[in-house]
């Protein structure tokens, strides 16, 4: 790039003279007129600056646009070593659910339901923890918005729970210790909280920040001040998604029904699902035939930090997969055989690769 004059790189870069002189002010840059003329160097700069501006400007944009954004429900998962209460804590919550106890009880399993609390709802993962977990991280996208880590309170820190707590930290998911089995007689809360510290973790009540609530899931004790706290945390996330944009989901569950053929729950994370829609998921595809929330109801529509189950896909997608929103039937069945091809490749190569190494093993 030669010289240039001032009005001819205002339009090149679409700004008014004035803008752009009020630029060169800033830089210091000396001029006579919009006519005076730049050295190479200095009009580099400029385009430089420019373009930063811009960038900060479209970055605001978007914060701005997500700000506006409606707010979705948390998504939780539930973790800790065997026999500290998962599966205790997610039946009470399950069975607290007041639309549940309006409907009389007839809840289908889905791999996640939802509670109502009066400051918001909140969506419970009730696929194994760890699975979920570590399926959706390989693929990059993370499902659960925070980790709940129950630690029973007669026991302490077990290797399962140093393994929750790890899986946790490399998605990057805020965690809420629950210390359950506090109505035990031997229970030892105050142990437990030294394990923490042993873990870097310091409680609040001994002036850290690590969220700590003592709970029963078997009496239900402190457990309101457990969803409490996930709302909490779930505020300070400022967890967001788009009704009207592209859907986006991911598979907690599936599997093949002698009646209902291929059942499928489906996480919605954004736009909005709707029966007819075309989906993919990995190499699978499939056309919603019909959609059925937690309470066993019918729905038409799956909006963000829905979980629903899914009648329609033509085979069993894996957990953990990400789902897509597709636009029709010969786009669905084009990416899901594109995928289908590149897998077969793929393992044709990995088994090409196996034979070389045996080979060459014997040599
Ligand atoms: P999981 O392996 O983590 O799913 O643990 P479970 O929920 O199956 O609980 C293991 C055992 O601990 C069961 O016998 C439960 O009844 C018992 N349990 C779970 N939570 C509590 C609790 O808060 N208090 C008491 N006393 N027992 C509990
Ligand atoms: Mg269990």
């Amino acid at each position: 790039m030669a010289k240039v004059r001032i009005y001819q790189l205002a339009k090149e870069l679409g700004m008014e003279n004035k803008e752009l002189m009020e630029l060169l002010d800033t830089m210091g840059v000396e001029y006579k007129s919009h006519a005076s003329t730049l050295d190479e160097e200095t009009a580099a700069a400029v385009k430089e600056i420019v373009a930063e501006q811009k960038g900060l400007e479209e970055k605001k944009k978007a914060e701005e646009a997500r700000a506006a954004l409606p707010k979705r429900p948390p998504v939780v998962t539930i973790m800790g070593h065997v026999d500290h209460g998962k599966t205790t804590l997610l039946d009470y919550l399950r069975h607290s659910r007041i639309a549940e106890r309006e409907a009389g009880g007839i809840t289908q399993h889905v791999g996640a339901f939802t509670v109502e609390t009066p400051q918001g709802k909140i969506v419970f993962i009730d696929t194994p923890g760890h699975e979920a977990f570590t399926t959706i991280r390989e693929r990059g996208a993370r499902v659960a918005d925070i980790a709940v880590i129950v630690i029973a309170a007669d026991d302490g820190i077990m290797p399962q729970t140093k393994e929750a707590i790890a899986h946790a930290k490399a998605a990057g998911v805020p965690m809420i210790f629950a210390i359950n089995k506090i109505d035990l007689p031997r229970a030892d809360v105050d142990k437990v909280m030294q394990d923490l510290m042993k873990e870097g973790f310091v409680p609040e009540a001994y002036g850290g920040d690590a969220i700590v609530v003592p709970i029963s899931a078997k009496t239900g004790e402190n457990v309101d001040e457990l969803l409490d706290m996930i709302l909490l945390v779930a505020e300070m996330e400022d967890l967001r998604a788009d009704p009207e944009a592209e859907p986006r989901g991911v598979i907690l569950e599936s599997k093949r029904d002698k009646q209902a053929g291929v059942l499928v729950t489906l996480l919605v994370q954004e736009g909005t699902f709707r029966v007819g829609d075309y989906l993919v998921a990995g190499d699978v595809w499939g056309k919603i035939r019909a959609m059925i929330d937690p309470d066993g109801k019918q729905v038409k529509e799956a909006p963000p930090g829905t979980a629903v189950q899914v009648l329609g896909f033509r085979d069993l997608p894996e957990a953990g997969t990400a789902v897509e929103w597709v636009p029709d039937e010969v786009a669905a069945k084009h990416i899901a055989e594109e995928r289908q091809e590149e897998r077969k490749a793929r393992e044709q190569e990995e088994a090409e690769r196996r034979k070389v190494k045996s080979m060459a093993d014997l040599l």
